[in-house]
């Protein structure tokens, strides 16, 4: 049995207002890499490892997701990306750190994790060893969406306190009326009954140059091990202080998967933090819980794809 899950990032507050008019480019972005990865997993083709990098590659190019192009951006109105992987037969794992050339952070993440040493790479020093690797070098004006500077300048207008560097002032992505796009991620087993976990994000709209969210942190945003894969979207410093991805593990051993990611997203709460998670077992069980308005996701199981924004799944 193989399994491929992904979301798309979580935010708002209230109930589900239904679909906006971007939000079936997402969706179709979201089937169409589930059914075709999950069937290329399905056939022995793709590793787990490789099935997220893809995963999350593929979600990084869609514009209207918070990874590669189309990430939010920062005070200075500039795109800094963070992203990791980690393979869960070995915990051999790749993070990148403030990227802001590189087409596809997490592939970045995915030869630190093939290379072995180092695990974490940040800044120009990411860039430049992505591009030594012959991964594809972008600039800014590519980066940067029409969309995603309506947001900024609606930060800009609305929130800013001037010298703010506090998270009050940093919006996450699917808050405020605007329509939302979000950090994405992912998790698979393969046909070996490998695991392995990427997640990949622009951050928040208005981060302070330098601030460094859960996403590229292993432990905080991205977990996998041989009994469990874990991808996280939310405020990402509560889910650095409750090293969220990885604490998903060990309430694991005790809980049930769906009473360990509640788990999770209780202990975030009382330090401002709310978001979502998807996690998958080494017996193929998914979970994608959310505590926010809503969160993107889609699974592939059973040779079946389901997505979902609100609280359900979307029937189609
Ligand atoms: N966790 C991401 C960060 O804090 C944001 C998100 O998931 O939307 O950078």
């Amino acid at each position: 049995m193989v399994v491929l899950a992904v979301h798309g990032g979580a935010g708002g507050d209230g109930p589900w207002r239904g679909m906006t008019d971007a939000d079936p480019q997402r969706i179709a972005c979201m089937q169409t890499l589930l059914t075709d990865l999950g069937a290329q997993l399905a056939s022995g083709e793709l590793t787990a490892t490789e099935a997220v990098t893809l995963a999350v590659e593929t979600m990084e190019d869609e514009p209207l997701f918070n990874a590669g192009k189309g990430s939010v951006l920062d005070e200075h109105c500039e795109v800094s990306m963070d992203a990791s992987i980690m393979r869960g037969s070995d915990q051999a794992a790749g993070a990148v750190i403030g990227m802001k050339s590189t087409r596809h952070p997490v592939r970045a993440a995915n030869r630190l994790l093939v290379r072995g040493w180092p695990v974490m790479l940040t800044g120009s020093a990411a860039d430049r060893f992505a591009k030594q690797e012959g991964l594809e070098q972008v600039d800014l004006p590519w980066l940067k969406t029409d969309l995603r500077l309506a947001q900024w300048s609606k930060w800009k207008n609305h929130r800013l306190r001037p010298g703010a560097t506090d998270e009050e002032d940093a919006l996450l992505d699917h808050d405020g009326d605007d329509d939302g796009w979000g950090t994405v991620g992912a998790v698979a087993m393969d046909t070996d009954g490998n695991l392995a976990a990427a997640t990949s994000t622009g951050g928040m709209t208005g981060k302070p140059v330098g601030r460094v969210g859960d996403t590229g942190i292993i432990g905080a945003g991205t977990w996998a091990d041989n009994t469990i894969a874990v991808s996280c979207t939310g405020v990402g410093e509560a889910f650095i202080r409750t090293a969220a991805a990885h604490s998903m593990a060990v309430h694991h051993q005790t809980l049930s998967l769906i009473q360990a990611a509640e788990r999770v997203l209780e202990d975030v709460k009382p330090f401002e933090g709310r978001g979502g998670l998807i996690a998958l077992n080494a017996q193929g069980e998914v979970v994608m819980p959310f505590q926010t308005m809503l969160m993107y996701r889609g699974v592939y199981q059973g040779g079946e794809t389901q997505v979902g924004i609100g609280p359900e799944f979307i029937q189609s």
